[in-house]
């Protein structure tokens, strides 16, 4: 028996599941998460908050997570409120409730691609119609006058665009954004899942969200608050579009200890995002060394590299499996991606790529 024997819906025959590989080798940098583990004291606390919500859990949870949002308002800040908040178990559930709300039978969603897969995937699952338009192909910018004419061109009721972009790392100037916004005749998503990682000077899409109701910026504690395991994704936006949401969201889908791990780890922000210099600090070190080698390399202002051009880059990618280090590969062509670590895991990684280069010559 196989699912394709089952009676799904003919649009999700063609997909194929979400699938970063899972394998158990001692240094991942596979999936963009944070390498440093929360601390003995964070890690107290956390049991701490979800013993005492577990007194408690013969009740639902707060439906709307009112305290969780106050919480994420005050860290964002740019004047938001919890009422500009909305959250749920990672980004990707947040994607889903837009979609379910924007999108759905007879609309469609636009993204431009090479971009973060499960918008498309989403979009599908949603029954939402997905239209891709390319990103430069050398440098995976995009220019806001090609972004306006496919805007004009597709008329979608949602866009999507990823600042820093997954899987290349170029972050979208203001500008563009606000080109996007202008031209998009309903509503505009900016995935800031990696925005902690900026490089200096580097703007957030939440500085033009006054005025501007139909933007969405949203946001995770999965990477730079290194709480992937905790499944917590937010994001900002003008109170009307949360109220919105509230019409497609499932009743208590944020448990009780959900949002006392979020409230918890939001108490311990200085000590979480400490973390973030010494992987921005690595990030930038994959860059300058995978430079010195000759290779081609995407600039990154997320916390992992893109880098080729490999003629077999799975060769690569198997050669560094063997030497205990799992990055990704499937992405780009030709090229692979890796996920800054701690400084050992990144020296891991770059000797074991020299090994494997070394070797393919
Ligand atoms: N957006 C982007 C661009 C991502 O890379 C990811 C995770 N890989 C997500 C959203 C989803 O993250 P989560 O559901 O863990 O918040």
């Amino acid at each position: 028996m196989s699912w394709r024997d089952l009676p799904i819906r003919d649009d999700l025959r063609g997909l194929t599941p979400y699938g970063a590989p899972q394998l158990d080798v001692p240094i991942l940098l596979n999936t963009n998460e944070n390498p440093y583990p929360p601390s003995a004291a964070l890690v107290a606390d956390l049991a701490e908050a979800v013993t005492h919500a577990a007194a408690g859990a013969n009740r639902y949870p707060d439906r709307d997570a009112d305290e969780l949002r106050k919480d994420l308002a005050q860290y964002l800040g740019h004047g938001l409120l919890g009422a500009n908040l909305w959250a749920a178990n990672g980004s990707n559930e947040i994607i889903q409730q837009i979609l379910q709300c924007f999108g759905g039978a007879g609309r469609t969603a636009l993204g431009f691609e090479p971009s973060y897969s499960m918008h498309r995937l989403i979009a599908l699952a949603t029954g939402t119609g997905w239209v891709a338009e390319q990103r430069d192909p050398e440098t995976f910018e995009l220019d806001p006058a090609r972004a306006v004419a496919a805007i004009e061109r597709h008329r979608p009721d949602v866009v999507f665009l990823t600042s820093p972009n997954n899987p290349t790392g170029t972050a979208a100037p203001l500008e563009l954004i606000e080109a996007v916004v202008d031209a998009a005749p309903g509503m505009v998503v900016i995935d800031e899942a990696y925005a902690e990682f900026f490089r200096p000077g580097t703007p957030s899409a939440l500085t033009l969200l006054p005025g501007r109701p139909r933007l969405l910026v949203t946001r995770t504690m999965s990477k730079a608050f290194a709480m992937a395991g905790a499944r917590i994704g937010y994001l900002a936006a003008d109170p009307a579009v949360i109220d919105a949401l509230l019409l497609v969201r499932l009743p208590y889908h944020l448990s009780v200890f959900t949002q006392a791990v979020a409230r918890t780890a939001l108490a311990h922000t200085a000590e979480l995002l400490g973390t973030v210099d010494a992987v921005k600090a690595q990030r930038d070190r994959i860059v300058a060394e995978l430079t010195g080698l000759g290779l081609s390399v995407v600039p990154s202002d997320a916390n992992f590299v893109s880098f080729g051009d490999f003629a077999d880059p799975h060769a690569v990618w198997q050669g560094l499996l063997e030497r205990g280090v799992l990055i990704r590969e499937g992405l780009l062509p030709h090229k692979l991606r890796v996920t800054a670590g701690t400084e050992d895991e990144t020296t891991a990684f770059l000797d074991g790529l020299r090994d494997v280069l070394a070797k393919e010559s």
